[in-house]
């Protein structure tokens, strides 16, 4: 039997049949105000991160919140259940850096059991990628993005401020050794700091097998530097691109790729003949120039367990305050429709609205 039910605001629609023996649960849909289903949760481990990335955080004075404050491990996988049942099949953990958390491949496995879950990601500086890749695919972590924005050791450690270059690729060579695929490689494009290896980033991601996407830098965080200087938006570097010598083919292939934020094309490098080799994907989130919130399909879960609908606004609901006081799954399952009701119908970067809170603490 299938049905529409509307509560509150949003319409929850599905099949309303029993779970079949040994099959996967109803497939609920979560709908926002906008009629834009949300599938997908990003959920933030901690503040804390070993790095101090210039377009992230300041290099001093970065205050985290205290130990108790962040949601435990049994309060996220009791939200990633809930998720679930409401019918949220990926997550992806994020943070301040998730490979700080204490005890991470513990929690791994314990969310990679939640029935129903059919998708475990994670975004990472990958510091700790040589010690940590293989226990986390052993666990039950199914895919990886790790953020490289240079291949240049000197800019590396200039922009991380505190990382080191090898350490990241080697961890890309542990991750792909352990059996991780098509990992995604994050660049953060800044004019004037790392714009001028546009090409040769796209380049290492082809000879490697990852899919390179470049990130649009995001007025969060910092108000002093984002500015026209380091702006660089996804047209300019799709003209550098094509400068370089790479044939750029159609963003049709966007849809085939997780529903994710990236816009992707196909690119070929000077010399390899678009007709007769096949092309490398590469993706474009351009947050700020060509926003996407129209199809927008994402919640976020901050370190202290505060649910927020779009990144650039403050989330005003604690799922964590709520289960501490005891509340139970349908009264948290009813919060998190609530406040879905307030999820904007788009960002107001250009218009000066902003928040200072930076993606750590936002959960990035
Ligand atoms: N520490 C992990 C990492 O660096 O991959 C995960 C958390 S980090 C906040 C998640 C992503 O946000 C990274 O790819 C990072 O480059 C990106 N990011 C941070 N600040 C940003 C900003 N102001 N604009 C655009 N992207 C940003
Ligand atoms: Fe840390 Fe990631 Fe922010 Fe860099 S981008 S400071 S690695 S949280």
């Amino acid at each position: 039997m299938s049905s529409q039910v509307a509560i509150g605001s949003l319409g929850i629609s599905g099949s309303h049949e029993p779970r079949q023996q040994g099959g996967t649960p109803s497939p609920f849909t979560l709908v926002d105000l906008q009629h834009r289903q949300v599938r997908y949760v990003r959920i933030s481990l901690t503040d804390r991160c070993n790095y101090r990335c210039t377009y992230c955080m300041p290099a001093e004075g970065v205050e985290v919140v205290d130990r108790p404050q962040l949601l435990r491990f049994e309060e996220i996988v009791r939200l990633v259940r809930i998720f679930v049942a409401m019918g949220i099949r990926r997550v992806r953990l994020t943070g301040g850096e998730p490979l700080t958390r204490r005890r991470v491949v513990d929690l791994i496995a314990q969310i990679a059991a939640v029935e129903g879950l059919e998708d475990l990601a994670m975004t990472t500086n990958g510091h700790q990628l040589v010690s940590l890749a293989g226990p986390l695919h052993d666990a039950g972590l199914t895919r990886l993005n790790v953020s490289l924005d240079t291949l240049d050791a000197e800019r590396f450690a200039a922009i991380t401020r505190q990382g080191h270059l090898k350490h990241v690729l080697d961890g890309l060579k542990s991750a792909s050794e352990a059996g991780f695929s098509g990992i995604k490689l994050n660049a953060v494009m800044l004019r004037g700091l790392n714009d001028a290896e546009t090409s040769d980033l796209l380049a290492f991601a082809r000879a490697h097998g990852h899919v390179l996407r470049y990130i649009e830098y995001m007025p969060i965080g910092t108000d002093d530097y984002w500015g026209p200087e380091s702006f660089i938006s996804g047209d300019e570097l799709r003209t550098r691109l094509t400068d370089a010598g790479w044939t750029l083919r159609g963003d049709d292939i966007s849809a085939s790729r997780g529903g994710g934020p990236a816009r992707y094309w196909q690119a070929w490098p000077r010399g390899v003949d678009p007709d007769s080799a096949p092309g490398t994907p590469v993706g474009f989130i351009t947050a700020v120039s060509d926003h996407f919130c129209a199809t927008c399909n994402r919640v976020r879960v901050s370190p202290v367990g505060t649910l927020r609908e779009c990144l650039s606004t403050a989330g005003a609901l604690s799922l964590r305050d709520l289960m501490r006081q005891g509340a139970e799954d349908a009264v948290v399952t009813q919060a998190i429709r609530d406040a879905l009701d307030g999820k904007v119908d788009g960002h107001r970067f250009w218009s000066g609205q902003t928040t200072l809170e930076s993606m750590v603490q936002i959960g990035g």
